[in-house]
């Protein structure tokens, strides 16, 4: 029979896959001794299996039993018992941290007649009502599916009543009507009485915690996130400790480092006299550790002990739930903290410092996409700006957009291409996809770990919280600071650094981090080049930077991958190259037919003669030249692999209705058309149905007599004219849409003969490889017979994930893809993210049967995959030499590959280990 409980005893931090995060680290922490309240965690597996079936296991009700039975045994007390009850709290808990998106039920076990008990044995008769309403309200709304406002209006209704605003004052007889209120909510709307048997509620608590697995947000989170659908979620049973039993109690969440900058030192939100939820949902402003030290400061002295001792087991920051129940200290939950990007580097960094982690271990700590958004830009500091209000600081970067009061108009304004920020007084999991939708996102209310701080953490969204000063008022859709009136649509700017809310646009500059990635760390940290106001950089972003440097300099050192740029012009080839580039990957040569060229690219076309085409062709050489002159010279000493023409001709001549109507009308008016009528006819000619799988690349060369000579050439001279001046030019010839050796022999042979006469007629020596794009099946699976004409590869991922699945790549993403994602066919475009098992199948094959026929045969690739994290770990494993992506995701890709490295370690040291 599976095991489908645990008791909090028998588990440890690495069970994630079973226990689920909170279920693994209660258990770590009750294994650490620290003051855990006992429990037991029912299995992800257990959850998959109901989902499955669509029944609780009759296994697992047996198992409840029994842990239900020891918990009561070893408290001495059983579940909502009349006299002196055991009350649990029923939390989900998934492998991968979801905040806000799944149930939680407190306070089971509480009846009609366990509720006198709870009163006997606390001594207050207030909190004993309160809990009470407050379990049939939670319980209501997430087991049994009734609208949460019912049970709001109820309680406003009723303070209406007795004249008062705040909840705190109702008192216990006033708490009673309320429950019967609430009852009678739950037997209208269910049409059964609200369940008074413990049992009962524990089983259906649980139950609605694996049901909350599959509701619409926790499903979208989970796309967004990239979470598998398949993991289930576990579920804790846990003894249910008081934060409000008075001033001496109370509950919080705290941080061991600042997870929103990632300064050193204590950090969190305390409520006094509250329970559960009513920190995280921000309903309430909360107190700091700091005023909790001093209404407490014995528990909070336990508090703090106790983080240490976390910190320095988990060897990272950690984020932690506690509850204070009559001066003693409980901790709910602990897990490896999320945090901002600045945040992953500052404090992996620290770590480093402390001799708590390796440089290896502090690469495993970032990621690719935080630096990416360090690169962000932020709002320039100089310029003129109408401060409205300051808030908190929650999630970093810098947002403007109209203002919106409602998530349905975030996505609605959002998907008409409109930026939004999002304006609410406290943020709930419905609002999830306007927190999407949006650019940025401000409430009035709630501390930094509020929801809106920490969804927006998570999704790396600019986010200001707890901006008092501002009056959100969403029935009206207005927010008012003073006599300010901010209407729906009016722009704002927040940012989420300072935590400062601004009237109106706001300019925004180059990020210090870029700074330091093109100039590098002295110039920045000097101010010299850096903080785009010539101003040296506080000491925050001076550290920021500093960790960056740390970290980038060591994946750097550890990356086996180079990493190369797809660059076009001299200045992207220089900007990649600051930006650490070792090459360029793919210059593509197509925008050098356009602009004033399209005449030269017609004439080609329309060419009745050899002597025509052939001119035609020579006045594009020095053009062309000029062109790859500025790019060697750009990229002096390092590859650049210049990839003959590749796009159909059709796209440089005029469109093709215009063109007639262009005709027509000149007819009409009499007028000469001899010209445009060749043309016309050429554009009809060419005209394709399906043209990226038409004339296009390797086909167009060889169809076209001189057209790829003529690159082959220009490139050559520019080559030579770069050896003349004293440089080092590293010039590499690809082939594009290759699909049988012949072609590549074919073009080989032309280019062969261009590349001698040059180096005959220059009187220098031209060392220039010729090699080919894998991007068709039929390359791939005959990349043995490839290789023999090809001194590299390149693999363009675009073109071969179109032609391997079949997918129009201008066309399928806006068609369906949507649609895909949302029933599953991918978790991701593989436009995006490279389809590992069929499209990386074809990679590997090519590299393997490419590297048998000609050992050492160097590979890369150029297709957008190249800068795309998981993809480049792919490459790695594969064993590729190169990846090359746009230049400024340069630095993420360095970092990538690093990480890729440091992973490949991990594996090495588990294969060589016992099996
Ligand atoms: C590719 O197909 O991956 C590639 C890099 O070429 P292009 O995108 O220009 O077709
Ligand atoms: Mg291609």
């Amino acid at each position: 029979m599976p095991k489908y409980v645990f008791e909090f005893t028998e588990g440890g931090k690495d069970e994630k896959d079973l226990l689920g995060g909170k279920g693994a680290n209660l258990a770590e922490m009750t294994r650490l001794g620290l003051p855990v309240p006992p429990g037991f965690t029912v299995t992800t597996e257990a959850c998959r299996r109901y989902l499955v079936d669509g029944a609780v296991p009759p296994e697992l009700r047996v198992q409840v039993t029994r842990a239900l039975r020891a918990l009561e045994d070893r408290i001495g007390r059983q579940l909502g018992d009349p006299e002196d009850p055991l009350l649990v709290s029923v939390r989900s808990g998934a492998k991968f941290s979801m905040p806000g998106m799944m149930e939680t039920v407190l306070n089971v076990g509480l009846n009609d007649a366990s509720v006198h008990g709870l009163t006997q044995i606390s001594g207050d008769a207030r909190f004993a009502r309160d809990s009470y309403r407050r379990l049939i309200a939670m319980f209501g709304r997430t087991v049994l599916d009734i609208e949460g406002a019912l049970f709001a209006d109820a309680m406003d209704d009723l303070k209406k009543d007795r004249g008062i605003t705040d909840d705190v004052d109702l008192t216990a007889d006033d708490l009673d009507e309320l429950i019967d209120s609430y009852k009678k909510i739950v037997q209208e709307q269910t049409g059964r009485p609200f369940p008074q048997h413990p049992r009962e509620q524990l089983d259906l608590a649980m139950k609605a915690v694996f049901d909350s697995w599959n509701t619409e947000r926790a499903r979208l989170y989970r796309r967004r996130e990239r979470i598998p659908n398949d993991l289930g979620t576990a579920v804790n049973v846990c003894t249910m400790v008081f934060g409000n039993l008075g001033g001496d109690s109370g509950t919080g969440v705290c941080f061991t480092r600042d997870p929103a900058s990632g300064k050193q030192g204590h950090y969190g939100d305390y409520l006094p006299n509250a329970q559960g939820e009513d920190v995280v949902a921000g309903i309430r402003n909360t107190l700091t550790l700091d005023d909790m030290a001093e209404r407490d400061p014995a528990s909070a002295r336990q508090l703090f002990g106790v983080m240490r001792r976390l910190e320095t087991h988990y060897r990272d920051l950690c984020d932690i739930e506690f509850t204070v129940e009559r001066g003693k200290l409980w901790m709910l939950q602990t897990r490896v903290g999320k945090r901002t990007a600045g945040a992953a580097f500052r404090i992996a960094a620290q770590l480093v410092d402390e001799q708590l982690i390796t440089l290896d271990e502090a690469l495993t700590r970032v990621t690719g996409e935080q630096l990416a958004r360090l690169m962000f830009p932020q709002f320039d500091p100089a310029a003129e700006k109408k401060l409205l209000a300051k808030g908190l600081a929650a999630s970093p970067g810098a947002a403007v957009g109209a203002a919106v009061f409602d998530s349905a108009v975030a996505v609605k304004r959002h998907a008409a291409g409109e930026s939004v920020v999002l304006v609410r007084r406290e943020t709930n999991p419905d609002d999830l996809e306007g927190m999407i939708a949006a650019n940025g996102v401000l409430t009035s209310r709630g501390g930094k770990t509020s929801h809106a701080a920490v969804v927006a953490r998570g999704m790396g969204r600019t986010c200001v919280c707890g901006a008092e000063a501002i009056d959100v008022d969403v029935r009206t859709r207005t927010a008012r600071v003073g006599d300010v009136v901010i209407n729906e649509g009016d722009v704002i700017a927040i940012d989420g650094t300072t935590g400062e809310v601004f009237l109106g646009d706001v300019p925004v500059v180059t990020s210090p981090v870029v700074d330091y990635l093109e100039h590098g760390l002295d110039a920045t940290l000097a101010g010299a080049d850096g903080g785009g106001n010539g101003a040296g950089l506080d000491e925050e972003t001076a550290d920021l930077v500093r960790a960056v440097d740390t970290i980038l300099t060591h994946a750097d050192a550890a990356r086996r991958l180079r990493v190369r740029a797809n660059a076009d012009t001299a200045d992207d080839a220089a900007r990649a190259r600051r930006l650490g580039a070792q090459g360029i990957g793919l210059c593509r040569t197509e925008h050098m037919f356009l602009g004033d060229r399209r005449v030269l690219i017609e004439r080609l076309v329309l060419a009745d003669s050899a002597e025509v085409r052939d001119a035609a062709l020579e006045a594009l050489v020095p053009l062309q030249r000029g062109d790859f002159v500025e790019l060697f010279e750009a990229m002096d000493g390092l590859p650049v692999t210049v990839r003959l023409l590749d796009p159909p001709l059709h796209e440089f001549l005029p469109d093709r209705t215009e063109l007639a109507v262009k005709v027509a009308v000149a007819r009409e008016r009499g007028e000469d058309t001899a010209h445009d009528d060749k043309l016309l006819a050429a554009v009809e000619r060419l005209h394709e149905s399906n043209p990226m799988l038409g004339l296009r690349g390797v086909r167009l060369g060889l169809t076209i007599p001189g057209l790829f000579a003529m690159q082959v050439r220009a490139a050559a001279e520019a080559a030579a004219d770069r050896i003349t001046a004293g440089g080092n030019p590293q010039v590499e010839i690809m082939v594009p849409l290759v699909g049988s050796v012949m072609e590549l022999h074919l073009i080989r042979d032309q280019a062969d003969t261009v590349l001698a006469e040059v180096a005959a007629q220059r009187g220098v020596r031209l060392d220039i490889p010729i090699g080919t794009m894998i991007e068709l099946p039929r390359a791939a699976l005959t990349a043995g017979r490839i290789a023999e004409a090809a001194d590299f590869f390149s693999f363009g991922t675009n073109d071969l994930t179109q032609t391997a699945w079949g997918f129009s790549r201008d066309d399928v993403e806006a068609a369906f893809f949507a649609h895909y994602l949302d029933v599953g066919v991918f978790t991701v475009s593989p436009f995006e993210t490279l389809d590992a098992i069929g499209v990386g199948r074809l990679v590997r094959i090519a590299t393997e049967e490419g590297r048998a026929a000609r050992p050492g045969l160097k590979i890369g690739v150029c297709g957008e995959h190249g800068g795309d994290p998981e993809s480049v770990h792919f490459f790695h494993d594969v064993g590729l030499d190169y990846v090359s992506c746009s230049p400024f995701r340069v630095p993420v890709t360095r970092l990538e590959a690093g990480r890729a490295a440091i992973a490949e370690d991990d594996t090495a040291e588990g294969l060589a280990g016992p099996r």
